[in-house]
């Protein structure tokens, strides 16, 4: 297997000054050079090890470093991308943990005050970045959110008299759950359906403080999701809101605001642009970071199994070594050639999506559906592939530290941003939406 610790495939490049600083960063507090390569050195900063508020700190200092921006998504994705990817190298050691919380802030947070925020809100990520805050992401509900396609259940009353929006989950399905980093996050972009004077105005974020320097903000309920079998310094959290009034100005507001008066009007700011339309713009980035994330996780477990099966002696009858077995052989000849391709066509999506993030346009429909099925094949593909191995490599697979205990991680490329079979369902339920009715060509 190729060792790959330069983007693959049709990613898109960035510096190799930036990429050394980034690593160097990360590596900055071991003083330790190690032989391996540049990518090992990045897990000597980044420990999993740890509680969730040990794991938050490292992201909160990671991200003072400003190596990499909160804009970057939006001015310079390639980096955004790079990063994703040099993190998820290191996942066959750390598990998902520090990954999640990394691209939730990064992506999820981030990326949706840069989508949907006004000018000024967007100018809060730097302070946000300088402080050393973080962000959640609360869209998924016990019984809505991805999986739903969007639907909240979530409540957003405007209240005219005090200016105010009053948050409410008003049954306990519409609780936010899953909530990344919810345990110890500053601020949220919290999804909720908007209602002025009394009328319906759809899914719209807000991006809200959920603490202070005193602790959780007033009528917010928070409960632990419980332990995970991988990825347990990241912090899940279920909140439940029971009426929280947060300003005015916390609505994401670029293309829908709420002008005060007489009960309050909504305004749409740009036609045939809506919010939640927008917010969906991370989900699409989301997707292709999941994608490199186990594409990268899969050749970094299959390299790290080569690196053992290479000297495992193993009778086949002659003395020879395990790579030598032939259905390893073909597993890594065929994993190496499967990986090569997905990596061309979910650099390739990289590529056209950058290109929209920076113009602040919505991905073209073909273009969405080869990033959701980039999506899914990276990830369903990289499940079947390390099982395959794990099957193949013998004892080797139930011992600690070899990376197949954190083979779960794969599990969450799959359902994070939209699970495979909902998003299989939306492909094909998308596609029967733009067919023709059967035989309608004949009736013309
Ligand atoms: C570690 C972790 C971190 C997360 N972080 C966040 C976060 O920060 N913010 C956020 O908003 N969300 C977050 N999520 C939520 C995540 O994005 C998914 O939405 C959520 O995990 C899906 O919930 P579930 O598997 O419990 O779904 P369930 O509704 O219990 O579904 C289980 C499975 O059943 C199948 N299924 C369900 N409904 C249908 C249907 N209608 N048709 C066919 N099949 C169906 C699907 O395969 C689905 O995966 C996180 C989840 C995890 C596990």
């Amino acid at each position: 297997m190729a060792t790959h610790t330069q983007p693959c495939g049709k990613a898109m490049a960035v510096s190799e000054e930036w990429r050394q600083q980034w690593i160097e960063e990360l590596m900055s507090d071991c003083g330790k050079q190690l032989s391996e390569g540049i990518c090992e050195k990045a897990v000597s900063k980044i420990r999993s090890n740890v509680s969730y508020e040990e794991s938050a700190q490292q992201l909160r200092s990671l991200q003072q470093t400003g190596l990499l921006k909160l804009t970057d998504l939006k001015y310079n994705p390639g980096k955004f991308f790079e990063a994703h990817r040099l993190l998820a190298r290191h996942a066959p050691n750390l598990g998902p943990g520090f990954w999640i919380r990394f691209t939730v802030h990064y992506n999820l947070f981030a990326g949706s005050v840069l989508a949907v925020g006004n000018e000024q809100q967007v100018k809060q990520l730097e302070e946000i970045q300088q402080k050393g805050f973080l962000g959640c992401f609360g869209l998924t509900e016990k019984l809505a959110g991805v999986n739903s396609g969007g639907v909240v259940n979530t409540i957003a009353e405007w209240d005219d008299q005090t200016q105010e929006f009053v948050i409410t989950s008003p049954e306990v399905g519409a609780q936010k759950n899953w909530i990344s980093q919810g345990l110890v996050g500053e601020l949220a972009v919290v999804v909720a359906d908007l209602r002025v004077a009394g009328k319906r105005c759809g899914a719209h974020a807000f991006l809200m403080e959920l603490r202070d320097a005193k602790g959780p903000v007033p009528n917010v309920e928070f409960g632990d999701m419980g332990r995970k079998t991988v990825g347990n310094d990241l912090d899940n959290a279920w909140i439940a809101f029971h009426g929280a009034r947060v300003p005015r100005h916390t609505l994401l507001s670029r293309y829908g605001d709420v002008q005060p008066g007489n009960g309050g009007t909504y305004v749409s700011k740009v036609k045939g642009l809506t919010n939640m339309a927008m917010i969906g713009q991370r989900l699409f980035s989301g997707r292709v970071a999941v994608a490199w994330a186990a594409l990268t996780f899969t050749r970094k477990l299959f390299e790290m199994t080569r690196a053992y099966s290479d000297h495992k002696k193993c009778w086949i009858p002659k003395n020879s070594t395990l790579t030598e077995v032939p259905q390893l052989q073909h597993l890594y000849l065929r994993a190496d050639e499967t990986l090569k391709k997905l990596e061309n066509f979910v650099g390739s999506c990289e590529k056209q999506l950058s290109d929209c993030l920076q113009k602040d346009e919505i991905p073209p429909m073909a273009l969405q559906e080869a990033i959701a099925s980039a999506k899914i094949l990276a990830s369903e593909t990289s499940i079947d592939l390390c099982f395959r191995l794990k099957q193949d490599v013998g004892s080797h697979a139930l011992m600690g530290d070899t990376g197949f205990e954190q083979m779960d991680f794969l599990q969450a490329c799959k359902f994070a941003e939209g699970d495979s079979r909902i998003l299989m369902q939306k492909l094909a339920r998308d596609r029967v939406r733009i067919s023709s009715p059967l035989g309608s060509s004949f009736l013309d």
